[in-house]
């Protein structure tokens, strides 16, 4: 029998009302540089959403479930979009602004964006791009930026201030929605083949949201201020703007400010308590700190995810500084927490390293489970590795079809069973934690084993002479692939590739190391700042010998 409770969706709307009521009076401060932070509250916030809703639908004409797209960095006009959209029962649409133009452009004619909003300072980003974008008949522009490169451009130029001016701050009919309606819409990065776009719903935002306010998660409080650096155009933040709202945390906006150098400056004089990045963020803030210490003590939980956070980043930050990090694995499809590493009670030492440079643990929501080669489920006994299949409330199911269109389920993506296949290799402990040795396709073959760019890479980036490092598979004669090592050396650095292999020999196999070596510049990096390998791969896939 059904139960006897009350059947409330849950939806974005539900968080933009608890929030501006309830906590009316946290604050969201926007960085300027050098200006005065913007700063306001929830309440402002609110009645401010309530004004773009009205706009958009009275001004803009927005209706039904069609897709609003966003241009926009890290600040409170963001915060109201991504509220107001989703809760008038539009798609907040999310574009990533450091994807090449022609990406952007396939991506924004693919969901149909017909208004997008767009912080003033990409105006120079955007202007080139708008011949493109025959989807797009309205341009909101927000804040400071010079709107003469706009000049004679098509789609028709609206000025967020001006847009909300004099409109109703209540009174908005929000429709009731089924908390399985789409919310929010992001495409995955398409650092293989195009990109894809999660759809997430109002249930999975919401359930996600209280998730990341857990306990042994973000746990944010109204106490606390968050600092999401993380972009909001990257997985929605990673929920911090929506787990905010709903918990009465503050939040802290680095709008376009996310050099080492201003963060620093954030950090010591607004004092965030949370905060979350990828590990290239941590490591430029971490150089910049040793150069020019500041205080960080504020910070009390910094979440790093998106790509495996070394040893020496941790370390650097924990004693030199007094900064704990956390360590955290996802992906889009994932909302973005899949598992986060806090270690159980009672480890310590070496043991407690361990638990925290895993990729951490499954909350109650999540299920993951490995598939070996032959598509069997292999058992959690931290040594079986297998790719990492995971299920739950905020995992995606599908993919975004485009406007119109059936969701898009590709077999290599979805198990017959409906789990996500994530390309990402691992183990698992008897408790939970999950440890990834790789991503599907960077895992190098060698001779019929299977050897962790991970790994190699984690163990080269804690010589104390590199800044970074990453491993690519290169194509072998006689074993099939051999890895090569690309590294980043400190300035002033003397080890050279002998001494490189000396230092990784007393860590992994003989038969693992690799004997290709390339010193460069700098790592390259995708548009979410994590390694990219593809383009590694390309730079050297004959492999270079030294
Ligand atoms: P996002 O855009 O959230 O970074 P992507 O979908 O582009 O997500 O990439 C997700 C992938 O990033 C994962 O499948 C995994 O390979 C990698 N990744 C994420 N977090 C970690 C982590 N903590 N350690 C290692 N790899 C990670």
């Amino acid at each position: 029998m059904l139960s006897t409770m009350q059947d409330v969706p849950l939806t974005v709307t539900r968080i933009l009302a608890h929030g501006a009521r309830v906590h009316g009076n946290a604050v969201v401060t926007t960085w300027t540089g050098d200006g005065e932070p913007l700063r306001r509250t929830f309440r402002e916030v609110g009645a401010r959403s309530v004004q773009l809703a009205h706009a958009l639908r009275d001004e803009l004409g927005v209706a039904g479930d069609e897709r609003v797209g966003t241009l926009m960095w890290n600040n409170s006009d963001h915060l109201e979009a991504y509220l107001a959209i989703p809760s008038m029962g539009a798609v907040l649409h999310t574009l990533n602004l450091r994807l090449p133009a022609e990406q952007l452009a396939w991506i924004v004619g693919h969901a149909a964006d017909r208004v997008v909003l767009v912080s003033g300072s990409l105006l120079p980003l955007v202007a080139p791009l708008l011949p493109h974008l025959p989807s797009v008949e309205h341009l909101v522009v927000s804040g400071p930026g010079d709107r003469s490169a706009l000049a004679g451009c098509r789609p028709q130029v609206h000025d967020y201030e001006e847009l909300l001016a004099g409109r109703p701050t209540e009174g908005f009919d929000w429709p009731e929605l089924d908390e399985r309606q789409a919310a929010a819409l992001c495409y995955t990065s398409g650092t293989t083949g195009e990109p894809k776009g999660v759809l997430y719903s109002h249930r999975s935002i919401y359930l996600h949201a209280m998730e990341v306010n857990a306990a042994a998660s973000f746990a944010l409080t109204p106490a606390d201020l968050a600092l999401p650096v993380v972009p909001m155009f990257h997985v929605n933040a990673w929920g911090m703007p929506h787990a905010a709202f709903m918990a009465g945390a503050s939040l802290l906006m680095p709008d376009r400010f996310l050099q080492p150098a201003p963060l620093a400056e954030m950090i010591e004089t607004e004092r965030p308590t949370v905060s979350a990045g990828v590990p290239t963020i941590w490591a430029g803030l971490l150089g910049e700190l040793d150069a020019r210490p500041r205080d960080m003590t504020s910070l009390k939980t910094v979440v790093s995810g998106g790509s495996a956070c070394p040893r020496a980043l941790m370390r650097g930050f924990e004693e030199r500084h007094g900064v704990r990090i956390v360590h955290a694995w996802g992906m889009t499809e994932t909302s973005p927490l899949g598992t986060i590493a806090y270690p159980p009670l009672g480890v310590t030492g070496e043991e407690e390293w361990e638990y925290r440079l895993s990729q951490g643990r499954i909350p109650a929501s999540v299920q993951l489970r490995l598939a070996g080669p032959n598509g069997d489920h292999l058992p959690w006994d931290g040594e079986s590795a297998g790719e990492l299949e995971i299920r739950g409330p905020w995992i995606a199911g599908s993919y975004y079809g485009g406007a119109g269109q059936e969701p898009i389920l590709p077999e290599d993506k979805f198990t017959e069973d409906g789990w996500l296949r994530t390309g990402d290799v691992g183990t698992m402990k008897p408790n939970g934690f999950l440890t990834l040795t790789d991503r599907a396709k960077d895992v190098i073959k060698s001779g019929g084993e299977w050897i962790s760019s991970v790994e190699l890479e984690n163990h080269l980036m804690d010589h104390p002479e590199i800044a970074e490092a990453a491993v690519i598979a290169v194509p072998d004669e006689k074993w099939g692939e051999r890895p090569l090592a690309a590294v980043v050396l400190r300035d002033g650095s003397t080890v050279d590739y002998a001494g490189l292999r000396a230092f990784l020999g007393e860590r992994v196999a003989k038969w693992q190391l690799p004997e290709r070596w390339v010193s460069v510049q700098a790592v390259p990096k995708t548009s979410v700042g994590k390694f990219d390998k593809r383009a590694l791969r390309k730079l050297y896939a004959e492999g270079e010998l030294e």
